[in-house]
């Protein structure tokens, strides 16, 4: 399969042929033209080109794509065997979604409740809005090293990359990048995702500092609102924290994230284990540092979250102050792309600004012409931030399904304020 190494997971998301009408109404979601099939006909999904973004199995009206990891059982067993910390790894999208399945309202927000049934079933909490908020720091320090040497005409301690910069925590925007675009890759933020840098945190020092165990045994499950992010897991480079314990003599082999729950296989989890999320005790966990964030973190779900928080970081770097207020107004004649200009004074130098920002979220129906222009050398942007789903993560092909396969995308528009 086209890119994929060894270790890596293909074919997550597979559609039944049994359920399978030929419909076509997959193709209209599906950022890269891999469901194949004539109207009519059973389709398929053609792996050398799919993302495993779960978009057409979200849209589909028959339920016929399957997510065909399945490793609900798998999490159950560690968290029964004894010996394992089991650390959930939890998205900010996941808990304005996983009630759904339990009967609330969409949107409804259940992170007290959320944590506790988490803590009943055993696991032990990383938020991975704190590891959003380690991501900001890099990303956006990352993109003041740029500004700096390249706007501002300091000299930097080594060669940055080149500006624009991408953020690259959407699995589904980097193996776009990979297969449709590589001369972009190195505009690609060099921080890893939230979830990536949450599974080395846990196993050095979370392992040691936190749950007091041996990294070996620390099985970290990151709970996600994205299929794209069980391939992200397999990705061979996310090994950082073997590479750590290596140096210091240790032989261990292991990956930094073990395994994915999207929100739906959280719920079965919970189901099977016969913890009701609406009736768990609400839980914080104040005493875990691992478990703490800023606003900056959480917003991540959202489309536009990346960017607005790494912008406030590099505002407050640069200037010594906070940003006051930003604003993301629509670009003219591009459906789903953002866009913003924050001025910033060097505090040190006095030397100004304005730097400019794009939002796109919806791979299919907004990134190309933001695409054409870096490749042609005219683009305005200092910053894009890219999410393959429409909407961003809460719209993920992780989340709940409705019953004729409509997705997220309506029910975010009445929950989110900017939409
Ligand atoms: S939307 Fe569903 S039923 Fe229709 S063609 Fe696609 S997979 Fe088949
Ligand atoms: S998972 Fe995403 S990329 Fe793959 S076939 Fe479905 S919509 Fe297309
Ligand atoms: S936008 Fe979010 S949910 Fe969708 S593929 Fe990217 S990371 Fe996953």
């Amino acid at each position: 399969m086209q890119g994929l190494r060894p270790q890596e997971l293909a074919e997550i998301i597979a559609i039944d042929r049994k359920k399978c009408k030929g419909c076509d109404a997959c193709k209209a979601f599906c950022p890269t033209d891999a469901v194949t099939g004539k109207y009519g006909a059973v389709h398929r999904v053609d792996g050398e080109r799919c993302l495993f973004c779960g978009q057409c199995l979200v849209n589909c009206p028959f339920g016929a794509p399957q997510d065909t990891v399945d490793i609900v059982d798998k999490v159950i067993a560690r968290l029964k065997d004894g010996r394992t910390t089991v650390v959930a790894a939890i998205a900010p999208a996941v808990r304005v979604a996983v009630g759904e399945e339990f009967g609330l309202e969409p949107g409804a927000l259940v992170t007290g409740q959320l944590l506790g049934a988490l803590q009943t079933a055993g696991f032990k909490i990383l938020d991975t809005n704190f590891a959003a908020d380690l991501c900001i720091m890099e990303e956006g320090s990352e993109l003041i090293t740029k500004i700096r040497h390249y706007a501002l005409g300091e000299a930097a301690g080594h060669a940055p990359g080149p500006l624009p910069q991408f953020t690259s925590c959407c699995p589904a925007w980097v193996r776009y990048a990979e297969l449709y675009c590589p001369q972009l890759l190195p505009h690609m933020s060099s921080a890893k995702s939230p979830l990536m840098m949450a599974g080395a945190l846990a196993k050095t020092y979370g392992a040691t500092e936190v749950w007091r165990t041996n990294p070996e045994n620390v099985f970290v499950v990151g709970v996600m609102p994205c299929t794209a992010k069980k391939f992200e897991a397999s990705r061979p480079e996310f090994a950082s924290a073997a590479a750590y314990w290596h140096k210091r003599g240790s032989a261990g082999s292991y990956p930094d994230v073990d395994v994915v729950l999207t929100t739906r296989d959280l719920a079965r989890l919970l189901k099977k284990l016969n913890i009701n999320l609406t009736a768990a005790a609400e839980f914080s966990d104040a005493d875990n540092p691992l478990a703490r964030y800023s606003g900056a973190g959480t917003i991540f779900g959202n489309t536009g979250g990346v960017m607005e928080a790494a912008l406030r970081t590099a505002h407050f770097v640069i200037t010594g102050q906070e940003l006051a207020a930003l604003e993301l107004n629509p670009v003219r004649g591009l459906k789903g792309v953002k866009a913003a200009g924050v001025t910033l004074r060097d505090a040190k130098t006095g030397r100004e600004i304005t730097v400019k920002v794009a939002v796109v979220h919806g791979i299919k129906e907004n990134l190309g012409p933001i695409v054409d222009e870096v490749v042609a050398g005219r683009s305005p942007y200092h910053f894009i931030e890219v999410m393959n789903c429409p909407g961003g993560c809460v719209n993920g092909g992780g989340q709940p399904i409705n019953p004729m396969g409509t997705s997220w995308l309506d029910k975010y528009k009445a929950i989110l304020p900017w939409s």
